[in-house]
């Protein structure tokens, strides 16, 4: 809320030449005005700068470069006002942007506006906090994505009632009631039934038994408490599981944490019980019971993540694709992680990973039907269709299926 945490805004952007854009983009790339690094060879050097052309010649393999080759805007068709812009817009908005709100505010087709946003989640998917994380760790899971999220675990969703006088006996008849009759109710069962015949290897709730529809995903959240009291967590990792069991969570623990070294904190979830045997102390607090433990066990700050990417889900982003759901569930750690940090600062980090992780290996070639062919999922990314027809196609094309008009 403070003045702290605005330091750039849109007229800023806007109001510099193109040449100080450059010059704002080769600091946050090379952390440096004079020297830059060669994308062909690898060079470091003060490369030959050509003004008219705004690229570099290579001193030692002479091939020429610009601000963005080998980067995820490698390319690019924008103004570079426009992608600094764009990225600011993004960065902006406090729990997530649709591509339509972009699309609207920056006055560029719907495409341009997804790619621009997905190009800056892919770039905090390959390049931010991808290290182990070790010291006192917090570890949930969430269930994320899909269709029928009120039903969560498969119990159904009856609101309580509120008298204390009521028999137990008649409780249990209205619960049943609402469970037979309700319409909705009705649909989920069908849905789930029909899933179950699609899918007869879908994968079950480690604790309730019952198959998750095919495009439940699991949200796993690993985060590193500051050891500041009121500060709450420094680090976030997320990965995403088809189910929150011992198989994924394993895998989750040996990419993202360094076990020697760390306490683990969880909840009383079946399957945490024998994940903590390679670290210095395993503390669980039993959900059933309290949300903290006797002795303060509790894996709060783990919860508050899963909070905010039900938030972004359900608030925001309305409909995640389980495809792109890491996307979004970075981008929603990059922020929660990022949140006591002024706007140009969360902008530089963002920036300096996309003009550094290389070219974008899953939106490169999107507006003309490339897409991404797996789900990156724990513990193997897993083969993904495309959801629906290349974007950016010409509906009236033999292509689609019609003649031509
Ligand atoms: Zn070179």
């Amino acid at each position: 809320m403070s003045r702290f945490a605005v330091d750039l805004s849109l007229q800023e952007i806007y109001a510099m030449e193109d040449k100080e854009c450059l010059q704002f983009l080769i600091q946050i790339r090379w952390g440096s005005a004079e020297t830059s690094r060669c994308p062909h060879c690898g060079s470091i050097s003060n490369h030959y700068f050509r003004p008219l052309e705004r690229r570099w010649k290579c001193r030692a393999c002479d091939r020429a470069f610009s601000v963005t080759s080998d980067t995820v805007f490698a390319a690019r068709k924008l103004k570079l006002q426009d992608i600094v812009a764009g990225s600011l817009l993004w960065i902006n908005s406090a729990a997530g942007q649709p591509a339509l709100e972009l699309k609207r505010h920056f006055d560029k087709t719907y495409n341009t506006a997804f790619t621009l946003q997905h190009k800056m989640r892919e770039a905090l998917v390959r390049g931010y906090n991808v290290g182990l994380l070790s010291g006192d760790i917090e570890m949930d899971g969430a269930h994320a994505s899909g269709k029928d999220s009120v039903a969560r675990r498969g119990r159904p969703q009856v609101s309580k009632p509120d008298t204390k006088d009521t028999p137990v006996e008649e409780l249990q008849a209205q619960i049943e009631e609402a469970s037979l009759t309700g319409v909705a109710q009705q649909k989920r069962r069908n849905q789930r039934r029909k899933n179950a015949a699609k899918n007869p290897n879908a994968p079950r709730d480690p604790v309730f038994g019952t198959q998750f529809p095919a495009d439940r995903r699991q949200f796993i959240t690993v985060r590193k408490r500051s050891g500041v009291r009121g500060y709450g967590a420094v680090v976030s990792k997320v990965a995403i599981a088809r189910a929150e069991d011992a198989k994924s969570l394993t895998a989750v623990i040996s990419d993202f944490i360094a076990k020697g070294e760390s306490f683990l904190n969880t909840d009383g979830f079946g399957p945490y019980d024998k994940l903590g045997d390679d670290f210095l102390e395993h503390r669980q607090a039993n959900h059933s019971e309290a949300l903290v433990g006797p002795n303060g066990e509790n894996n709060n700050l783990a919860e508050e993540l899963n909070f905010r990417m039900d938030r972004a889900e359900q608030g925001v982003y309305l409909n995640l694709e389980p495809k792109y759901l890491l996307d979004y569930a970075v981008e929603t750690a990059f922020r929660a992680d990022t949140r006591r940090m002024p706007n140009g600062s969360q902008l530089q980090i963002a920036l300096h990973l996309a003009l550094n992780v290389g070219l974008s290996r899953y939106w490169r070639g999107f507006t003309h039907g490339r897409h991404r062919k797996e789900e990156l999922t724990h513990p193997h990314p897993a083969p993904a269709r495309a959801s629906g027809p290349a974007k950016g196609r010409n509906p009236r094309s033999p292509s689609s299926g019609r003649p031509p008009r």
